[in-house]
């Protein structure tokens, strides 16, 4: 047996893999390695089920000072196309998600060092006061680091305050890859690998879940992005409160700072997902992307360990600027998993179920 299918066959046995392991799963067939997170994601959804979520993304702000050399959306302070929404734009867009029955609000943007606690804290009170049925899984780690330091405060105490105006979750935007080497080459001026898990840390503590994320695909190598993935499992050991892991692959197009680097493959994208499964054992969720990686190889994702499918967005305004552009309703969603031979049901942003869909 190849040293690979080992691997396969000690997480199948319910064993923990190491870095070692990690590394080795990279080389393993891809089609074994897509039934052994297929095998893994079944013990923990034993009913086929596939779950959404009707969301909206609501990006308040394109202003920002991390001049992340991947980024196509973010615009600096004073730029023609700089923009920040009024309380009533972020409103209006939260009315039309509303309206068709949307449960989560997911609004987050640039770093912008105008933006203070008090903006935050106003924006979420009247968000929770206005429409109390949604859920709001807003501001990403890099949102709430600048915010502890404009205000001198720790990560605990800005989000205790977010959380007494009515933050629900965090979203886990702005990992990348938690590897400073490669921070440094494309987002030095972004929060590091410590401190966005700090920040998390901090969520978890004061009773806020998140989800985690990984971009892959760009200069990391394969060892960091294991790395990157042991990270997240021993913080979800130490603190619990990571309800979903979301890879993504990078699109370097309209980027010039990295317009240089190929694209991921499909291939890359299905392998890195099931070797997610495989290695982040303690982590119930993980997603697949259609949102970078399009509807078909986002179900096709489904046999490659993914149980969920993420939310339909409504808008999407960071990723469309590279060129990568799909848009998704509630009903694509059900086609895509009844198509793929699953049962699709949506949730809350808590995963629990609020209907079947047959
Ligand atoms: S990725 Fe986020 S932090 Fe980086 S430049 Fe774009 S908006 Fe700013």
């Amino acid at each position: 047996m190849a040293i690979a299918e080992k691997v396969i066959e000690k997480r199948l046995r319910g064993e923990r893999l190491n870095l070692e392991d990690g590394i080795l799963l990279f080389e393993a067939d891809l089609m074994l390695l897509g039934a052994a997170a297929k095998e893994i994601r079944k013990r923990q959804f034993p009913e086929d089920q596939v779950t959404f979520v009707i969301d909206r993304n609501i990006y308040y702000t394109n202003v920002c000072v991390a001049d992340c050399s991947f980024c196509a959306f973010y615009r600096r302070t004073g730029h023609d196309e700089s923009y920040t929404l009024s309380r009533e734009e972020i409103f209006k867009k939260i009315q039309a998600l509303a309206d068709i029955g949307g449960t989560q609000v997911l609004i987050q943007g640039g770093l912008n060092p105008e933006l203070r606690l008090d903006y935050y804290l106003e924006l979420i009170r009247g968000i929770h006061e206005a429409f109390p049925q949604m859920h709001i899984h807003s501001f990403s780690p890099p949102e709430i680091d600048i915010v502890a330091k404009l205000e001198r405060m720790t990560y605990h105490q800005v989000l205790g305050k977010m959380k007494e105006a009515g933050l629900n979750s965090l979203p886990g935007g702005g990992a990348e890859m938690l590897i400073d080497r490669v921070r440094n080459i494309i987002s030095p001026k972004k929060i590091s690998a410590d401190n966005w898990l700090k920040v998390c840390r901090a969520a978890h503590e004061v009773g806020l879940k998140t989800t985690a994320s990984m971009v892959f695909g760009h200069v990391e190598t394969i060892e960091e992005r294991i790395i990157h993935l042991l990270k997240l499992r021993d913080l979800q050991d130490e603190t619990g409160g990571i309800r979903a892991f979301i890879p993504w692959s990078m699109s370097t197009k309209g980027t010039p700072g990295l317009e240089y680097l190929p694209l991921a493959s499909g291939e890359d994208y299905l392998r890195t997902l099931a070797v997610s499964r495989l290695m982040l054992d303690n982590i119930p969720s993980i997603q697949s992307g259609w949102v970078t990686e399009g509807h078909k190889l986002a179900q096709v994702a489904l046999e490659f360990g993914a149980n969920d499918m993420g939310g339909t967005l409504m808008e999407e305004l960071v990723i469309e600027p590279t060129g990568v552009k799909y848009r998704t309703t509630e009903h694509d969603l059900i086609r895509l998993i009844h198509r793929a031979g699953y049962r699709a049901a949506q949730r809350n942003t808590n995963y629990e179920i609020i209907r079947q869909i047959s």
